[in-house]
Parts: C-alpha cells; sequence; structure tokens
C-alpha cells in the first residue's frame, strides 16, 4: 500500500486520491455513489481531516466527472481538466464517430444521476505540469475523447493512464471502439504510454493488481494487437 496514494474502488470505475504536504487532491471523481464512497475510504485511512485542494481530470466521461461540480461546491477545491474536453464539462459533449452511443447513453444518464456542469479552473494541455505529488506532467493520450490524458509521476516511472486500457487479469482490454472517439488515435496513445520510461501505470477501470503488473498487461495488449 501506498501511504500518499489511496485507490477508491468500484465495481465499474475506480478513482485516486493523491496526498502531500499541501492537502489531498483527487484524480477523477468517480460515477455513482463516487462521494460517499469517498467519504468512506478517507475515513478508513485517516484522511477525513485534511483538505481536499483539488480535482484533476483524465477526460470528460460521466463516469469520471458526474460528481465533480458537487465535490468542488462543498470543498472549495479547484479543478484542472484537459481543455479538449470542454465540451464534456459543459454538459454538451460532441461525440463523432463509433461512440456516438455513448453520447447517447450520457443524454440519458445526466439529467437521470443528477449531473451539473462545470466550467474546470485549470485547462491542461500536453506538457503542462501540475504542482501535486511533487509534480505530474499531463501526457496528452487522445482517442478515448479528444482531450483524454494520462498523468506522469517521474519520480516514481508511475503513469496514470485514465481510460487508455481497462486492465482485469485475464479480461484486460483496449477500451471498446464503441468507447472510442478514435480508435486509430487510441492506438497512437498507447505507444506513446509505453515509449514513456515507466515502472508502472494506473488505469481507472481496473483491478487491485500492482501498477507493474498493469504495465505487463498494457504491453501484452500491445504486442496481440501488433
Ligand atoms: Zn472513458
Amino acid at each position: 500500500m501506498d501511504p500518499d496514494l489511496l485507490t477508491v474502488r468500484s465495481p465499474f470505475v475506480n478513482f485516486h486520491v493523491l496526498a502531500d504536504e499541501s492537502g489531498l487532491h483527487l484524480l477523477d471523481a468517480g460515477f455513482i455513489g463516487g462521494a460517499r464512497l469517498l467519504a468512506r475510504a478517507l475515513e478508513r485511512r485517516g484522511w477525513s481531516d485534511r483538505p481536499l485542494r483539488g480535482i484533476i481530470l483524465t477526460h470528460g466521461h460521466l463516469d469520471h466527472i458526474l460528481n465533480v461540480a458537487s465535490i468542488a461546491r462543498e470543498t472549495g477545491a479547484w479543478i484542472a481538466a484537459p481543455r479538449l474536453d470542454a465540451d464534456h464539462y459543459a454538459g454538451r459533449p460532441v461525440y463523432r464517430g463509433p461512440s456516438r452511443v455513448v453520447g447517447i447513453l450520457e443524454s440519458i444518464g445526466r439529467p437521470l444521476l443528477g449531473f451539473k456542469s462545470f466550467t474546470p479552473d485549470r485547462w491542461l494541455d500536453d506538457g503542462d505540469l501540475i504542482e501535486v505529488w511533487q509534480g505530474l506532467r499531463v501526457v496528452h493520450l487522445p482517442g478515448h475523447t479528444a482531450g483524454h490524458s494520462g498523468f506522469l509521476c517521474q519520480r516514481r516511472k508511475l503513469l496514470f493512464c485514465g481510460d487508455l486500457f481497462a486492465s482485469y487479469r485475464a479480461f484486460s482490454h483496449l477500451p471498446p471502439t464503441v468507447l472510442n472517439m478514435d480508435r486509430e488515435l487510441v492506438s497512437l496513445s498507447v505507444s506513446r504510454a509505453l515509449s514513456l520510461d515507466l515502472e508502472g501505470v494506473i488505469p481507472n477501470h481496473a483491478d487491485a493488481a500492482s501498477p507493474a503488473e498493469h504495465l505487463a498487461r498494457l504491453s501484452s495488449q500491445a504486442a496481440r494487437r501488433g
């Protein structure tokens, strides 16, 4: 267990809490029940009293941003998010290509689940440095969405890779075509991620394997695709 990293798990999607001397930061904010799962996880870790300073987003899909507005309002946390997914945060995502199906599902889900739109305090672009956790570098990994980005902690050779792939033991897979805006771009983004000097990756849709094991699964996915 990492002393300054807490993964909030749900059967569908995980998100992360990063702790440093300034307080806590979320990496994505979960889906249905996310706020409750977060409170419970913080309590179990003994972090309930630490201030939540910011929320950093990997991309604009509803299962990652559903709770952002409400958590930011309650805690005063700032929001930093990839610029190219701005239409998602505004609640008017433009889906093209095979992922149009996701657009239809989300348009049903937003009102049903009480999604509130928000405007990030900081727009993220490739190469930006976020002064959290001793430095997270934004790595643009488009294809899943236009803005989809990972966050590289150089100190630990660790990449938070969002939805670049899903990692569930034998069921590890790249996101199904229908969930991606651009399949070719996903392949390029996988290659880009694997070209980084890494010891591990942490995806959001994943079991409790180690970051090194997730990285091995990503490599074998890429090899299989040739
Ligand atoms: Zn996604």
